[in-house]
């Protein structure tokens, strides 16, 4: 047995570091193993380097870093096979809190490798031990020939630090777990933790058995006969696919570990492979998933990484907003184990990080555009959400888009930007040389007006997504005298000068006469009837909204906030035009009663209305009644 080599006490700026460390430093106490481990993964990969720069010559063995707990001792065991700590280290390294040893070992190796990756960032990981242990033990033997030792220390700023026995090089720490934090004493609990923090941790994790089944000979009838082994459960993958070179990994690799990382969802549309050392080191694969509109069901699935270690989820501020709804990880040694939003927002590599994507996801987009652009027509509708609302939110990103975003119209042809303004420029230029992009929100309920759009020859294109209104306000900011009409917007005629103009058969008395009845009829100051000429198969009367109006209380609804936010509580205002052209004009002119003459005009205004989805309720049943008795007559 040894004796006690000293005791002492730790010096650290001030007692209450270990209440502080409870209370401030993480707000998540089962962190406490994702540090004790990636401390042990950390001793491993520096044996590692040393003996790869042959500075340790004996016999690696197996290096795995195992995690046990004893639920009657009420302790949880981190061993590794690493390098070890003598004494002095433990002296150092352990009791000058905030002290990395890194940093010497970094000192003392920096010419022979790129130590950079071994740095420890992680502040003060080890302490974070006692947020949920009363007592932690270190028992330690260096690779080198120095005696093992034990380090004890209660929490309180005394410690204790003996000679040791230990057999093996490698370090094990072991926590006596304090009452209030006894659900750790569970392997659920523990391999749920793990998981989350370890799965890709570049050194083996150990942490209990499992049951295995292995084939075990034939039986009489020369069938396989299977045995039940216990195999060691390995809770990581040590070389996770964003480790490896794009080079050597295939279409599969990269899909195989989607599954691996989303177990239940669609395979993904493509994706980016990052590599990145200078100026910032970024390593990750982001995928681009199937969205559709599920826009907040996706959001959080990127997982952020240092260094193999699992950081958060939440990668608001890494990654530009607009491309949340990837799916995937990336990696940086560049961004601290823990992490609070403030640092990220204000950090300097965080940006370049967030800049550098969006620039990688132009690039790929940029790239599959010129070499198949029938297959990024093909997954339009799917990356489109990304590709609006990076448009819409960054400068940069739009400038490299609008080569490669793409309008999809009413017949699924999709044009660039400058394809479309030469496809419409001839019939839709207006007096002002405004060239108007005519779309629909909805072709189901737009119908007819697309129909009647194109039987003028004009062309219309779907903007149906969510995002489609803030879209349009950021297109006619951009593009060159450009203007976006909703298809069944009051405008749309005037605005088109090669509509050629129709006169009304009608004179001006009856239109004038035409205007009090369905004024009368309709009843309604929402409603501004007009009567106008089109052609006699153009629709006897539409209802429609102003563009204006209407764009105004779409972006009230989709939060496009401040000056907007007053539209959502404005009554709605219609326009109701007449076509005096149209023989059911005629008719309801000619008719002798005017009881006659509010009834069809009724008639064809709740037509209207129906056609537009707006027809509902007690109106609706008198206009079924109404349409009855005109078919009996
Ligand atoms: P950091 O990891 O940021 O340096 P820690 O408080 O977690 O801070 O650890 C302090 C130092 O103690 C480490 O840098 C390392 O030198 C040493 N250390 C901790 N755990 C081990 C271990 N399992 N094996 C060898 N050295 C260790």
């Amino acid at each position: 047995m040894s004796e006690t080599m000293e005791k002492g006490t730790i010096s650290i700026n001030t007692e209450n570091i270990f209440p502080i460390i409870k209370k401030f430093l993480y707000s998540d106490h089962e962190i406490f193993l994702r540090e004790l481990v990636s401390n042990a993964v950390d001793a491993t990969q520096k044996l590692r380097k040393l003996a790869s720069m042959g500075e340790f010559s004996g016999e690696l063995g197996e290096l795995r870093v195992e995690v046990s707990f004893d639920k009657k001792k009420k302790t949880i065991t981190v061993s590794d096979r690493g390098i070890g700590m003598t004494a002095d280290e433990i002296k150092k390294y352990i009791n000058q809190i905030a002290f990395s040893g890194a940093t010497e070992f970094v000192e003392k190796f920096k010419d022979k490798a790129d130590a950079k990756d071994i740095i420890g960032k992680f502040g003060l990981g080890f302490y974070s031990a006692f947020m949920v242990a009363n007592k932690v033990e270190i028992l330690s033997r260096s690779y080198t020939s120095a005696e093992a030792a034990r380090w004890m220390c209660d929490g309180s700023t005394e410690f204790s630090l003996t000679g040791a026995e230990r057999a093996d090089r490698g370090t094990d720490v072991i926590l006596y777990i304090n009452k209030d934090s006894e659900e750790f004493l569970d392997e659920w609990r523990i391999k749920g933790i793990l998981e989350k923090y370890c799965k890709f941790l570049p050194v083996e994790i150990k942490f209990g058995t499992r049951e295995d089944r292995e084939e075990d000979g034939v039986d009489s009838d020369n069938k396989p006969k299977y045995k039940t082994v216990t195999k060691d459960r390995i809770i990581n993958n040590p070389t996770p696919l964003w480790v490896k070179s794009p080079s050597d990994l295939t279409d599969e690799d990269y899909l195989a570990f989607y599954k691996e990382l989303y177990p239940f969802a669609e395979a993904p549309l493509f994706w980016i492979h990052l590599n990145v050392d200078y100026p910032f080191t970024l390593t990750g694969v982001l995928y681009f998933p199937k969205v559709k509109n599920d826009f907040e069901l996706n959001r959080n699935k990127i997982q952020l990484y240092s260094r193999q270690v699992f950081i958060t989820d939440e990668v608001k501020d890494v990654v530009p907003d607009f491309l949340m709804l990837l799916h995937g990880v990336l990696d940086s040694p560049d961004i601290p184990l823990n992490v609070s939003r403030s640092y990220l927002q204000s950090d300097s590599n965080v940006k370049k990080i967030s800049q550098h994507i969006t620039k990688k996801v132009a690039d790929k987009l940029q790239e599959m555009f010129k070499k198949d652009r029938a297959d990024v027509e093909k997954k339009w509708d799917d990356i489109s959400i990304f590709v609006k609302y990076g448009m819409i939110s960054d400068e940069k990103f739009y400038d490299r888009a609008k080569e490669f975003a793409l309008l999809k119209n009413t017949l699924n042809k999709y044009f660039t930007f400058d394809e479309y303004r030469t496809y419409i420029k001839d019939l839709q230029t207006d007096k002002d040389g405004q060239l108007i992009h005519l779309y629909t929100s909805d072709p189901g309920k737009q119908h007819s007006f697309v129909e009647a759009a194109n039987r003028k020859a004009y062309d219309v294109i779907v903007l149906d997504g969510v995002l489609d209104s803030h879209f349009v306000n950021t297109l006619e900011q951009k593009l060159d005298k450009a203007q976006f009409r909703r298809v069944d917007s009051d405008t749309l005629d005037k605005l088109i000068v090669k509509d050629e103009k129709i006169e009304s058969v009608m004179s001006q008395a009856d239109q004038d006469k035409l205007k009090t009845i369905f004024e009368k009829a309709i009843n309604n100051t929402a409603m501004t009837v007009t009567i106008d000429s089109h052609a006699p198969d153009h629709l006897p009367v539409t209802v429609t909204m102003s563009e204006w109006a209407r764009r105004m209380k779409d972006m009230a609804k989709t939060g496009g906030g401040g000056m907007y936010g007053f539209m959502g509580a404005m009554p709605d205002q219609y326009s109701v035009s007449i076509n005096s052209n149209h023989a059911m004009a005629q008719k309801i002119i000619s008719a002798t009663e005017e009881s006659r003459q509010l009834e069809l005009a009724k008639q064809a205004y709740d037509l209207a209305l129906l056609s537009q989805g707006m027809l509902t309720g007690a109106d609706l049943t008198q206009f079924i009644r109404r349409s009855v008795e005109l078919a009996a007559q």
